[in-house]
């Protein structure tokens, strides 16, 4: 069971560099996350206690994971995932002993950082609380938030959550001593679409006339996953054509794709 729904890496392989345009968001992770793994001495010194758990919240495909991957990366953590759907079952305890599980198996690699996204499956205002698979959800919560109770005698395990809808969020979960550090990642603005535009072409055989400054003038409301996927149908053009080479049109025609494979599949989201 554990490996059907757990992801577990011992190094992510992401780091700062990878990620375009969120340094205020990536100095929050490494002050609540990074430095209690690396230096906990100077939490005991000035006498308090880091944050619990650190939420990130913002649209999809803005860099959630990665941010938790490189932070993992960086403290040589192992990065352990799982998401709040996974926890959701039919069986009653079912959820509440993937919650163990998952808290067992950061004991056994620590340091770990424990990423669990879409945190809003086990973690919505619930409607109607009396129905039976609303209560299952209900205990699988009020285990995680048990277990992350007694991180100070855990060490060196660290958890961050996600989720793309914040408004839907149960607030009891970001009470103290609970997700009680909250990050924003918003979709990037046109400086942070230039740098993820450069990171995701460093590969690639870029012709002279493009230029990043104009992809990203162009991609309003993009996210960084957006442009990922820009950049591949990109260099998709250039192979039809048989090219070597990447070439501004080819980017014009990726956006013309992407954007007409969005509307037939529904997707309004860019
Ligand atoms: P979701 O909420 O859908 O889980 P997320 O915010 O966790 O999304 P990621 O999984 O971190 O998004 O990003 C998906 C992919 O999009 C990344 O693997 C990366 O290739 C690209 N990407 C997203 N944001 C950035 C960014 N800020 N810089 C560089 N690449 C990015």
């Amino acid at each position: 069971v554990r490996a059907r729904v757990m992801e577990v890496e011992e190094s992510p392989g992401v780091d700062y560099d990878d990620i375009g345009g969120l340094a205020e968001q990536m100095n929050e992770v490494r002050e609540t996350v990074e430095l209690p793994l690396e230096s906990p001495e100077m939490f005991d010194d000035v006498g308090i206690q880091p944050p619990s758990g650190v939420l990130l919240h913002g649209p999809p495909g803005t860099g959630k994971t990665m941010l938790a991957k490189a932070v993992a990366n960086q403290t040589d953590a192992t990065f352990i995932k799982m998401a709040g759907s996974e926890l959701v079952h039919k069986f009653i305890g079912e959820g509440a002993k993937l919650v163990r599980d998952l808290f067992e198996v950061a004991r056994e690699h620590e340091p770990a950082v424990i990423f669990i996204d879409e945190i809003d499956a086990i973690a919505s205002k619930r409607t109607d609380s009396k129905t039976s698979g609303d209560a299952e959800v209900q205990r699988t919560m009020m285990q995680l938030l048990s277990e992350m109770d007694g991180f100070e005698e855990r060490g060196e395990i660290r958890i961050i959550a996600a989720t793309n809808r914040f408004d839907m969020l149960d607030r009891a979960i970001l009470r103290p001593g609970r997700f009680d550090r909250l990050i924003e990642v918003p979709k990037p603005d046109a400086e942070g679409r230039e740098k993820i535009f450069a990171i995701h072409t460093q590969e690639m055989n870029l012709a002279d006339d493009v230029e990043f400054s104009e992809l990203a003038a162009d991609a309003t409301d993009a996210s960084g996953a957006d442009i990922k996927a820009v950049c591949t149908e990109a260099g998709m053009f250039a192979i039809r054509d048989e090219r070597t080479e990447v070439r501004m049109t080819d980017f014009d025609e990726a956006w013309e794709k992407i954007e007409a494979d969005e509307e037939a599949t529904g997707d309004v989201t860019k």
